[in-house]
């Protein structure tokens, strides 16, 4: 029978494996398995013509063991309570595996920003502040950027926050202007991550990133700067792919030209240095390396089979659904699954909370460098612990968060 899941119920799937597998208790999988705490809030908007919307939000905390919550804030029509939930529960497995001292949240609105705008979406987003402002704060929840959301709505939070407060607390929120307070290198920091996390994987093959192919589903924010980053360091991007459609080229695509494109229509598509192709195609090609850096559900049983990439760098959260897992493992793809390959967003987002609360800011040299240290040294854990309980790398780097989150959870114990 073909499954059709949503994001929690996926993340429950691999947290179910991983437990077992590990030997966690009973009382702590019955914690992990849902949220800590959910909110659930209702925002009335004016809208520009004058009349009024009632739009949806969440902010969602999974667990706070190893420190305040950390997670985005999604602006999109799709927006659910699953879905807000699972990634509130993936950051507190992200937050872990890169060993940052944060717990996991997410928040969300249901909305469609690109037919809102900037006025609207300025209220919406102050509205949502002021109604979600018990639960967040530099020491409790630290909201950041995700789908549909940007610096701007970071600068809004921020604003919003710190006029209620009476405070001025930049660590409120990561993701916002460098002139406000953001980090150099935030922007880039999930690409850099996916290009830390392709270089390691296919050094464990014996292969040089350098000449590598490489396809890359989504060019968005993770999509755009992993193709930049992963070309510059000698990768031969060969096709790409965006909500609108698909391209090739086998003999490389001018990343750079394309980059150009792209900011100037906002789509991959009609770019003149490539051929167009079926989206779906892009997924099975015979590459090196296959980032998914689109949306959850891409690589599922209907597809996994005929997925032909050495390595595939999970750039998005969630694209490969439970039943794909053991097919790509036993067809040999290595999977650097999400909650490493796209960790370097919120390690980044952990510098810029520092940098905040010491009010001393770092060069951006130095910024990359300490990302290589924490990536290199999160990959290494995740796949000495995946060698360890002889599993797939998911569920390795799952384990590796359940047993630090575990610990902290011990030396804190329960409070009844
Ligand atoms: P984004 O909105 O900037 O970009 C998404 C891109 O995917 C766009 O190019 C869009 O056209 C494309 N897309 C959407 N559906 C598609 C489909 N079915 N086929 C092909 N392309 C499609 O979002 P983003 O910030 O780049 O995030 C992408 C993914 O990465 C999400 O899963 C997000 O949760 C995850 N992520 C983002 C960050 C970050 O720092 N931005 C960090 C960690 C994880």
């Amino acid at each position: 029978m073909l499954t059709q899941h949503n994001a929690f119920d996926a993340m429950q799937a691999r947290l179910r494996v991983a437990a077992e597998l590990y030997g966690l208790e009973d009382a702590l999988f019955k914690v992990f398995i849902q949220p800590k705490r959910s909110m659930i809030v209702s925002l009335p908007v004016h809208m520009d013509d004058g009349h009024w919307e009632v739009f949806t939000g969440y902010r969602i905390q999974h667990n706070v063991a190893r420190g305040p919550a950390k997670g985005g804030i999604r602006f999109d029509p799709g927006v659910t309570y699953d879905e807000i939930s699972a990634g509130a529960a993936w950051n507190t497995w992200k937050t872990a595996v890169v060993d940052v001292p944060f717990g996991g949240g997410k928040g969300g609105i249901i909305c469609d920003p690109s037919a809102m705008s900037q006025g609207e979406l300025e209220r919406l987003t102050r509205r949502y502040t002021a109604e979600v402002m018990d639960v967040i704060g530099p020491d409790r929840d630290v909201p950041g950027i995700d789908m549909g959301t940007n610096a701007q709505t970071m600068a809004w939070v921020l604003d919003t926050y710190n006029m209620h407060a009476r405070v001025h607390a930049n660590a409120v929120v990561t993701g916002k202007p460098v002139g406000l307070g953001g980090s150099l290198g935030r922007a880039e920091a999930t690409g850099r991550g996916v290009l830390i996390s392709a270089r390691e994987a296919m050094q464990r093959l014996g292969k040089p990133l350098a000449g590598a192919t490489l396809a890359i589903q989504g060019f968005g924010n993770v999509g755009n700067q992993s193709a930049r980053l992963l070309h510059e360091a000698g990768a031969r991007m060969v096709a790409v792919s965006d909500q609108r459609g698909a391209i090739r080229n086998d003999r490389g695509i001018d990343v750079h030209a394309l980059l150009k494109y792209h900011s100037e229509t906002r789509t991959v598509v009609g770019f003149k240095g490539a051929e167009p192709m079926d989206p779906a195609e892009l997924l099975t090609m015979a590459v090196d390396i296959l980032v998914p850096a689109a949306t959850d559900n891409q690589i599922t049983e209907h597809n996994a089979a005929k997925v032909r990439a050495k390595v595939v760098v999970e750039g998005a959260n969630g694209p490969t659904s439970p039943e794909a897992d053991p097919i790509l493992l036993s067809n040999g793809v290595l999977v650097v699954p999400d909650i490493l390959a796209n960790a370097g967003g919120v390690t980044v987002s952990y510098f810029e909370w520092v940098q905040n609360r010491n009010g001393y800011y770092w060069r951006e040299r130095e910024v990359n460098e300490r990302l290589v240290e924490y990536m290199t040294h999160a990959f290494q854990a995740v796949f000495a612990t995946t060698d360890k309980y002889k599993t797939n790398p998911r569920i390795g780097a799952y384990i590796l968060a359940l047993d630090r989150v575990s610990l902290a959870m011990h030396y804190r114990g329960f409070y009844a």
